[in-house]
């Protein structure tokens, strides 16, 4: 009796709510809805900059490089949204056209194997988009990084970008859907398991040679020069018991005057890599305060569990993946008679869309919360006040907004605001 009650139900929720139809609508209710929200919030944020420089910046902005910070955002704000309101509308028409089936079709045609198919239905959709972001990408560096005075890319590397980005991004996704389709068609039902592994596997790899695999093909990297940086950064690296393995300094300034460092690297294949422009601008004790705080994320283990966490969330996107690609009807409602692997991953990047809201949210406090306690890390095992005025002139460099909206920081800041750093590093102990 229990049982037929609940085929019942069943029958009648599978016929009145999970009909193709329904589905189609609720994608482009997803859409319509990521689009306003995203939209609203950089509103709010733009209305919230407020006219009058913090105190604690009267010595780094005179009112008219100020004006200037605020003039860029606004600036970069605009082409951002045009950008994605294109990408909204492309994405309504291509859901109710049913664009993405036809392409699925098309892609079918040229082969009898999945892998194939699949390759191809990506490299479209990714060609596509390639073209279309190309004269936003030549506005934005050209027009409004060139005008604030940024720019430093000339026409020959920002093609060679172009061609490289191009290659890389379509070894990654012929292999990434190589990989996926195989395990897919090797293992059948209960694949997401392999799928989670394999994946897994392939982020630790690419973390562990992103600077000796991919940085080089985009930068040069040079071993930092044996000299009082030099010594200053093993000092402190001894000090607290740190090893690394390489400092190389790397040419940022080739494309432009902004400055930034990265470390990369897990276990014994630590690197640091700091950019020349970020060199030129600051002094010894500055550029070791930065150091200190990426180390104090190491030993206060953030960048392990960060790890363990992005590999969780990639089995939880897994589990329900599969659970996406058995339903018939989600591929229908895309306009494609069966479930099939790259019609599923475009389905579940709409479905899977509110929860990688909610779980990129609660990352972004996570690392909030981390960011405060490197700072911390920094100013005992080496000193704060340095590192102060380091991020002071990192924010100025960079033209960054010193009055973020509360909300838009709450979604979007893995950082917390400045001043909120700065307050946080004048605590006394
Ligand atoms: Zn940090």
């Amino acid at each position: 009796m229990k049982i037929t009650l609940i085929l019942t139900i069943f029958v009648i929720l599978n016929y009145y709510v999970l009909n193709s139809e329904n589905i189609l609508y609720a994608f482009l209710a997803l859409v319509i809805f990521n689009f306003l929200f995203t939209t609203v919030l950089e509103y709010l944020n733009d209305k919230y900059w407020k006219d009058d420089i913090p105190d604690e910046f009267k010595d780094y902005y005179d009112s008219k490089s100020y004006l200037k910070a605020k003039n860029y955002k606004i600036e970069r704000g605009k082409i951002s949204s045009l950008s994605s309101f294109i990408s909204l509308i492309f994405t309504l028409l291509m859901l109710f056209y049913y664009g993405f089936g036809f392409i699925s079709d098309l892609a079918i045609s040229f082969s009898d194997s999945v892998i194939v198919q699949s390759s191809i239905f990506f490299m479209i959709l990714y060609f596509f988009n390639f073209l279309i972001g190309i004269p936003f990408s030549y506005y934005s560096t050209f027009i409004i990084e060139e005008k604030y005075g940024f720019n430093k890319t000339d026409i020959k590397t920002f093609v060679l970008d172009k061609i490289k980005g191009l290659i890389i991004s379509s070894v990654l996704i012929i292999g990434l859907t190589s990989l996926a389709v195989f395990i897919i068609e090797f293992f059948g039902s209960g694949f997401w398991l392999w799928l989670w592994i394999g994946l897994s596997l392939l982020m630790i790899l690419i973390n562990m040679f992103y600077a000796d695999l991919i940085v080089p093909i985009f930068n040069k990297l040079t071993p930092l020069e044996d000299g009082e940086l030099r010594n200053k950064i093993e000092a402190y690296s001894k000090k607290v018991g740190y090893s690394l393995k390489n400092i190389f300094v790397i040419d940022g300034s080739k494309r432009s005057s902004k400055a930034n460092a990265f470390f990369s690297g897990l276990g014994p294949r630590k690197t640091i890599a700091l950019y020349d422009t970020l060199i030129q601008k600051h002094s010894d004790e500055e550029l070791v305060s930065v150091l200190a705080h990426e180390v104090g994320h190491f030993k206060k283990k953030h960048i392990l569990f960060s790890m363990i966490l992005t590999i969780l969330q990639l089995g939880v996107i897994c589990y329900l993946f599969e659970i996406c690609m058995s339903f018939d009807v989600i591929a229908n409602s895309l306009g494609s008679s069966k479930m099939n692997f790259h019609i599923g991953i475009i389905a579940f990047s709409f479905l899977y869309s509110p929860l990688g809201l909610i779980t990129g949210i609660l990352m972004n406090i996570l690392s909030r919360k981390n960011e405060f306690e490197a700072d911390e890390y920094a100013k005992l095992t080496y000193d704060g006040n340095a590192l102060s005025i380091a991020l002071k002139k990192l924010s100025v460099d960079s033209l960054s907004n010193l009055y973020p909206h509360p909300l838009y920081v709450f979604v979007h800041y893995s950082h917390p605001p400045l001043i909120e750093r700065l307050n946080a590093l004048k605590k006394p102990h």
